[in-house]
């Protein structure tokens, strides 16, 4: 049976920087990441919609949307060991950065600070999970994540076929 997907784009800047890499990457910078996320469910409601574009939007703001205009810093930066003193744990430098950047800003910073390197391939599966959650109240399934990180490069997130599930025959 042919699977029936609609797909929805969105773009976010994004900073980050990488740990445990030698490259340009270690240095603090950003991405316009553009987002392709596809989703499908056999059964079409009343209107024949898989979900409305518009709710699909809603939930990419609510998820990726928290990724504009914010950074990514993985927990094991040694930015945290540099900036704290060497008897902090790791929470109170993680807490040193963000009341340095909230004394310069004014306001909280965007600051994302995850427990994995901020690689495209680990940014992806973050995303994932989070977009599963949220569609899993529309009983949707989430197909595809496609995140262009440069105009040449990009990494993708995909579900397994056999985990899709469909159910019904419209
Ligand atoms: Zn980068």
């Amino acid at each position: 049976m042919p699977v029936r997907t609609i797909t929805k784009t969105m773009s976010t800047e994004t900073g980050h920087r990488l740990t445990n890499y030698s490259g340009a990457c270690t240095h603090f910078h950003g991405h316009s990441y553009k987002w392709e996320v596809t989703i499908s469910k056999n059964v079409l409601n009343g209107t024949g919609f898989i979900i409305d574009y518009k709710i699909l939007k809603q939930i990419m703001k609510d998820t990726i949307g928290n990724l504009d205009h914010a950074f990514l810093l993985h927990s094991k930066d040694p930015i945290f060991s540099t900036i704290g003193n060497e008897n902090m744990n790791g929470y109170e430098a993680e807490r040193t950065v963000r009341e340095i950047l909230k004394a310069a800003n004014g306001e909280e910073a965007n600051l994302h600070i995850l427990p994995f390197n901020p690689t495209s391939e680990n940014i992806i599966s973050w995303v994932a999970d989070a977009l599963i959650e949220e569609l899993n109240k529309y009983e949707c399934n989430l197909v595809k994540i496609k995140m262009w990180e440069t105009d040449s490069s990009f990494a993708e997130w995909n579900q397994p076929q056999q985990d899709l599930h469909y159910e019904g025959t419209i």
